[in-house]
């Protein structure tokens, strides 16, 4: 049998009767859009994060631009002012920006953490920077205590991408808690994942969070009164009520990737495999174990060949992508290079110690290509 990269279906298979009920409420209640359930896991999910407000939304780009449209109603953000956003994110974030009216300026990551880089922020603040948007990718959180001063400094929002980074935490806070808000994402392969589409901003500003509420639900918050030009997003009860029974497990969930992330870190050596580097463990949540290597796609092969299946976060940066053709900086070199560079282990709660042991052996297997 195969090592899958990530078996969405045996992480749920493990809750299927708790959620089947779940399930069976919602069909049996008649009410299916913002409703108990939503409310019951906004409430949940905000006091698991540590803050005071959540707000469930349609899905994790969503949560961003719905953050940015709140700003931009609040008069926080205009058309045209800059946000500064790590080069080599998932494209959402982008999209979040440029959807927003808004100009994503892209900095080059620390090549060691893959987050945004502390020293190269300030550089690209001009006078149209309004925001920074840190995504804690793969997990990781990036360096909040040196990106929030440098935003208080410059007076600039900070809006966290933490759609990879359910359960990182630092000194104790939880991804999501550092910024001004912070977007979620309940993707079915994230480390907190919905049976469908989901997501919701965190924050502790009331004021922000009766914008998204607003926001998300046609500007309104009282049936037939609109107050802002709002869109269609909201988190539907049936989501909620299956997020309600996976948040109890979250927990444990990243546990038992600390507990994989561990294992290769302490066995996998090779002079053609990269590590992913760990400034504290709690931290990372290991959404994805990513390594490095200048054979990337050989060993790619390899693994495929031993049954392993790895996968590539991001085969192409986002400056790259047709949708941006031209449109961006392209000085990039560190960001396009960890594009040639970069795959992703099975790493997941349902990955066995077998299945760990068999991805161990794969990559200890590898010859380079000479
Ligand atoms: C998944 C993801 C998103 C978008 O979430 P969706 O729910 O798929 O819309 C945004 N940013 C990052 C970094 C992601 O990994």
């Amino acid at each position: 049998m195969d090592v899958s990269f990530l078996d969405v279906r045996a992480i749920n298979a493990r809750h299927a009767d708790e959620l089947k009920a779940a399930a069976a409420r919602v069909i049996d209640s008649g009410w299916y859009v913002l409703g108990e359930e939503v409310a019951a896991f906004e409430a949940e999910f905000a006091q698991w994060c540590g803050l005071p407000h959540a707000v469930g939304v349609g899905n994790g780009l969503d949560a961003l631009v719905l953050i940015l449209r709140a700003y931009r109603t609040l008069g926080r953000l205009a058309e045209g002012d800059e946000v500064i956003v790590p080069a080599n994110t998932f494209i959402a974030s982008f999209l979040a920006i440029t959807q927003s009216g808004l100009v994503p300026v892209a900095v080059e990551p620390d090549t060691q953490t893959f987050n945004l880089d502390p020293a190269r922020i300030e550089a690209a603040i001009g006078p149209r920077t309004r925001a920074i948007m840190p995504v804690h990718l793969y997990g990781q959180l990036a360096d909040m205590p040196a990106i929030t001063a440098i935003a208080r400094r410059h007076g600039l929002l900070v809006i966290e991408d933490a759609a990879q980074a359910h359960g990182a935490t630092w000194s104790g806070r939880r991804a999501g808690a550092f910024g001004d808000a912070a977007a979620f994402s309940f993707f079915p392969a994230k480390n907190l994942g919905a049976l469908g589409d989901g997501g919701a901003i965190v924050t502790a500003d009331p004021v922000l969070a009766q914008r998204v509420a607003a926001l998300r639900n046609y500007g309104s918050l009282e049936k037939y009164r609109h107050l802002y030009q709002g869109v269609n997003s909201r988190l539907d009860e049936m989501q909620a009520a299956m997020l309600r029974v996976k948040l109890k497990y979250v927990d444990a969930d990243v546990d038992r990737r600390r507990a994989i992330a561990r294992r290769y870190i302490a066995a996998i050596d090779h002079p053609d495999i990269a590590l992913p580097s760990v400034s504290a463990e709690e931290r990372h949540a290991w959404h994805l174990f990513v390594v490095r290597s200048a054979h990337r796609d050989a060993l790619q092969a390899h693994l495929r060949a031993q049954g392993v299946h790895a996968q590539v976060h991001y085969p192409v940066a986002p400056h790259q992508q047709p949708a941006y053709a031209g449109s961006l900086r392209d000085d990039l070199r560190l960001t396009e290079r960890l594009h040639d560079e970069v795959l992703s282990l099975p790493i997941g709660p349902t990955l066995d110690d077998h299945g760990v042991e068999r991805v161990v052996a794969a990559c200890m297997s590898f010859r380079s290509p000479t």
